[in-house]
C-alpha cells in the first residue's frame, strides 16, 4: 500500500490520487494479485492519472517480486532501489522507512525546501552537489526509532508550514534551528560566513555572487532553482472516425499507441504528428493520407470536418491536437497488419485506457 501510494503521488496531487489508490488497492490488494494483472487492465485503471509508465513499472516490479524474489519484498532502501523497476532513491527511502522501519532519510520537493532554508543553501537546488548534501543531511537527521514518522513529519512540515510562497515561520516547530529565519530576523546567521561574501570561492552550496540575499524575499530566498526549459511545442492532427454500429449506436475508432515512448500502450483516435507551420490545407491532406492507410481506401481531404483545437500540457510538451471528424457509411475493414484498433461506443471509450488528452478531444 505504501509503495502504490508513493508511486501514484509522484508528480500528482493527493486529491487526484485518492480515488485511483482506493480502486487499485481494491482490485489488487496483494503483490500476487497485481502480478497476475494484464498491462491493459493496469492502463485502464491508470487512465487519467498521467505519467503512464508508472503503472506499468509497478506491475512489472510486482511480477519480479513474485517470480524472482519468492514473493518477498526487498526491505532496505538500497535493495528496493536496486531490484524494483520504477523505484528511485526517494521511493526506496520512503518504503524502507515507513514500512520496514529502516533509519534512512528521504528527500522530496518539500524536504528540499525545508533543508535549504534551515541551512541557507542558496546554490541551484537541483545541482548534484546540493542534492548529495541534502541526502546526507536527511540521513543524519532521521530519527532512529521512528524513521517513517520522522520522514513523513518533515515532508508534512514542508507541505503545511514551510510552504513555497508564504511560510508560517512564527508557528514553525523548528524555527530555532533555522538559519534562513535567523538571517531574516537578525541579519547574518551566526557561525557561518556572510552569505553576501559567498559565491566568491568555490562553495557548491552558497548562493552565487550574482544573486545575493534579497532582503525583500526573506526566507523565500531559498531554495533556488535553475530556470526551467520551456516545454517543446508540438502539433498533432487527430481524427474521430465514427460509424453506426450494429445496434444503431454511434461507434468510434480507437487505435493503440506503440508499447514504448510517450503514452505507451494507451488508446487514441488515429493521430499524426505534424510539422510546425504547415498550412491548414496541407495538414488536412497529410491526415487524409494517414487515414487511408487505416481504412484501405482513399479518403478525401475535403471530407474531413474541422472541429477545433485542443491544448494539453504534458510535463515537457505543449501539445496542440487539431481535431477533425469523419462520419463513415458502411463498414471498414481494418488492416490487421497495422497497430491494434477497435470500434467503441462512447461509454466503452471512457472505460478504455485512454489519456486525459484524448478525453478532451
Ligand atoms: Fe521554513 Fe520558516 Fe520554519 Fe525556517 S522557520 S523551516 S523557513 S517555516
Amino acid at each position: 500500500a505504501v509503495w502504490v501510494s508513493e508511486i501514484m503521488l509522484q508528480q500528482t496531487q493527493v486529491a487526484t490520487v485518492i480515488d485511483y489508490y482506493n480502486r487499485w488497492m481494491q482490485k489488487w490488494p496483494t503483490l500476487q494479485a497485481l502480478a497476475q494483472a494484464s498491462l491493459e487492465e493496469v492502463n485502464e485503471l491508470w487512465a487519467g492519472l498521467g505519467y503512464y509508465s508508472r503503472g506499468k513499472r509497478l506491475q512489472e516490479a510486482a511480477r519480479k517480486v513474485v517470480s524472482e524474489l519468492a514473493g518477498r519484498m526487498p526491505r532496505t532502501a538500497e535493495d528496493l532501489q536496486k531490484l524494483l523497476p520504477g523505484v528511485g532513491r526517494y521511493t526506496a527511502g520512503a518504503i524502507a522507512s515507513i514500512s520496514y522501519g529502516q533509519a534512512t532519510g528521504v528527500v522530496d520537493g518539500n524536504v528540499i525546501r525545508v533543508l535549504c532554508r534551515l541551512r541557507c543553501i542558496g546554490a541551484d537546488s537541483s545541482s548534484p552537489a546540493v542534492i548529495d548534501r541534502l541526502w546526507d543531511m536527511a540521513n543524519v537527521l532521521v530519527d532512529r526509532s521512528r524513521p517513517g514518522d520522522f520522514n513523513q513529519a518533515l515532508m508534512e512540515l514542508g507541505a503545511t508550514v514551510c510552504v513555497p510562497k508564504a511560510p508560517l515561520c512564527g508557528e514553525c516547530p523548528v524555527k530555532q534551528h533555522c538559519q534562513a529565519w535567523r538571517r531574516k530576523l537578525f541579519g547574518n546567521p551566526p557561525k557561518v560566513p556572510d552569505v553576501e561574501d559567498c559565491g566568491v570561492g568555490d562553495c557548491p552550496l552558497c548562493p552565487p555572487a550574482t544573486e545575493p540575499w534579497d532582503s525583500s524575499l526573506g526566507v523565500t530566498n531559498f531554495p533556488r532553482k535553475a530556470a526551467k526549459k520551456p516545454p517543446r511545442a508540438m502539433r498533432t492532427a487527430t481524427c474521430v472516425l465514427e460509424r453506426r454500429g450494429c445496434h444503431g449506436a454511434l461507434e468510434y475508432l480507437i487505435v493503440q499507441r506503440p508499447s514504448s515512448g510517450l503514452l505507451a500502450g494507451l488508446w487514441e483516435f488515429p493521430s499524426l504528428p505534424l510539422a510546425q507551420d504547415l498550412q491548414e490545407e496541407r495538414e488536412r491532406e497529410e491526415l487524409a493520407d494517414h487515414l487511408q492507410a487505416w481504412m484501405g481506401r482513399p479518403v478525401a481531404a475535403k471530407g474531413l470536418r474541422f472541429i477545433g483545437e485542443v491544448i494539453h500540457i504534458f510535463s515537457h510538451i505543449h501539445q496542440t491536437y487539431v481535431v477533425y471528424s469523419l462520419p463513415l457509411d458502411g463498414d471498414v475493414t481494418l488492416d490487421p497488419a497495422l497497430s491494434p484498433s477497435r470500434w467503441v461506443t462512447e461509454d466503452e471509450f471512457h472505460a478504455s485506457a485512454v489519456s486525459t488528452a484524448m478525453k478532451k478531444v
